[in-house]
């Protein structure tokens, strides 16, 4: 196992890190910006290397600076995280060829799955089920591609083959609004990623979010942990998710994440990630994978009883997993509520000072949050500030236990999106289990 490794991340997912590699015995390297030094995992790790100032530009995404720390601390490995360089190509190549263990899958894998098209191809050569349409980039002959869009059928949607974060992508409902669309997409494309490379792809009008979480060893060992629904999202982003997803029979399970092991194992995947999917009408559509832990991860944790972070850790450092497919069991039901520093109706970012803290306990209940009592909340990042976790043994149950978890939790000084999350909770249609991602925009009224 690695004596000593950088946590090249801030927050919630830094003290995450820090705990498994605690429980594993490795010293640590917090590396974090010049406004985050009275982070929690900061003033716990073993060292702390300040790697720049406040914007992340020049700490979270200096490349340069971490791979410094991690030569001036002698750590052997880095660990991404997620957000910032955990899907960086380049930050995992650098990392390697400088002697440390990059821990997350090759470089090759995070460029092969970080462009929609060349994933897409993957996935279909392994037998994935793809959205459909063949794929292809868009080119510059319009009479092409209004026959492409015709052979998908409307609507459609135009998607960057770079896109990230919800953004690059455009619905198209009529053949007369195509070609606008593919110029407007692509010059905003090329202005966020840098890469100006399209596809279309039939557009799903009802679908749930479904993903499946894996594991993929250096032994030739691939297992996956089952699917999370992250259904209930505001702007492509995720506000609630659970496992096990609500209607996925044991069968479905197995049939899908038996294909994506095999597909991790074609591709020659290493560490955790995840295959998201549409799900809509029973069927399992593939929209991208993301090669890294996951905020959700959780959940996953709590009906599996798998550490997700201590299996990055492991896997990176060249042991086989520590459990087989057919050790893999589910127990019950749980639900994790994404807490922001935000304004509940507006969600305006909200950062300041934590006057009050009171964390929530009980039975089946994990709070994963870096904040304490006097914390600042500082306005430079993600307004994420922690995340709520309730398990049961069923769907309600899970949903009692966090509402009772929610309604003790305090945190005062700053606005939360608790009464948000308290408003779901108590929500009929999502107590049904059957919401597809743009219930919560229609019940917010936007
Ligand atoms: P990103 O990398 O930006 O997160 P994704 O490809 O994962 O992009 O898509 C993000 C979200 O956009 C999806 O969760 C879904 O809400 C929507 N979306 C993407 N592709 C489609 C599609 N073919 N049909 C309907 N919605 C889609």
């Amino acid at each position: 196992m690695f004596d000593k490794i950088v946590i090249a991340n801030r927050g919630e997912i830094a003290l995450r890190i820090l705990r498994a590699c605690r429980e594993l015995g490795i010293k640590t390297v917090a590396v974090h910006s010049d406004a985050d030094r009275d982070l929690k995992h900061v003033r716990l790790a073993d060292e702390a290397v300040c790697i720049g100032p406040a914007s992340s530009a020049e700490s979270y995404l200096n490349i340069p600076a971490i791979i410094s720390a991690a030569e001036v601390t002698d750590a052997v490995a880095i660990h991404p995280g997620y957000g910032f360089l955990s899907e960086n190509a380049d930050f995992s190549e650098k990392v390697s060829l400088s002697g440390f263990t990059f821990i997350g899958p090759k470089a090759e894998t995070i460029r092969l799955m970080g462009d929609k098209i060349s994933a897409k191809k993957a996935m279909l050569a392994a037998g994935i089920p793809c959205v459909p349409g063949n794929g292809e980039p868009i080119t510059t002959d319009n009479n092409a591609n209004m026959k492409m869009a015709q052979e998908i059928g409307y609507p459609i949607i135009v998607k960057a083959s770079g896109g990230g974060g919800g953004r690059g992508m455009r619905v198209v409902h009529t053949e007369a609004a195509l070609l606008s669309a593919i110029s407007l997409t692509k010059a905003e494309a090329a202005a966020a990623f840098g890469n100006d490379t399209l596809y279309m792809e039939k557009f799903l009008e009802d679908p749930r979010h479904i993903e499946f979480q894996v594991l993929a060893d250096s032994h030739g060992n691939a297992i996956h942990l089952g699917e999370r629904d992250c259904s209930m999202q505001r702007r492509h982003q995720k506000v609630v998710e659970e496992a096990p997803a609500p209607g996925i029979s044991d069968e479905l399970r197995s049939e899908m994440g038996d294909l994506c092991t095999k597909a991790c194992k074609d591709i020659g995947y290493l560490g955790a990630g995840t295959f998201e999917f549409l799900f809509e009408k029973d069927e399992f559509y593939f929209i991208e994978m993301n090669t890294r832990v996951q905020v959700e991860h959780p959940v996953t944790e709590m009906i599996t009883g798998v550490d997700i972070v201590k299996e990055q850790l492991r896997i990176a450092a060249g042991e086989p997993l520590s459990l087989s497919q057919d050790q893999v069991t589910f127990t019950g039901h749980a639900i994790e509520c994404r807490l922001n520093a935000e304004d509940p109706k507006t969600f305006m970012p909200c950062p300041g000072t934590i006057e009050q803290f009171h964390m929530p306990g009980g039975p089946g209940i994990r709070c994963e949050t870096h904040i304490y009592n006097g914390y600042k909340v500082p306005p430079y990042y993600d307004s994420m500030i922690g995340k709520l976790i309730a398990h049961g043994d069923d769907r309600k149950s899970a949903i009692a236990r966090m509402q009772t978890a929610l309604h003790e939790m305090i945190i005062d000084g700053i606005k939360t999106n608790i009464p948000l999350q308290m408003d779901i909770m108590a929500d009929n249609a999502f107590a049904s289990g059957s919401q597809n991602i743009h219930y919560l925009e229609k019940k917010l009224g936007i």
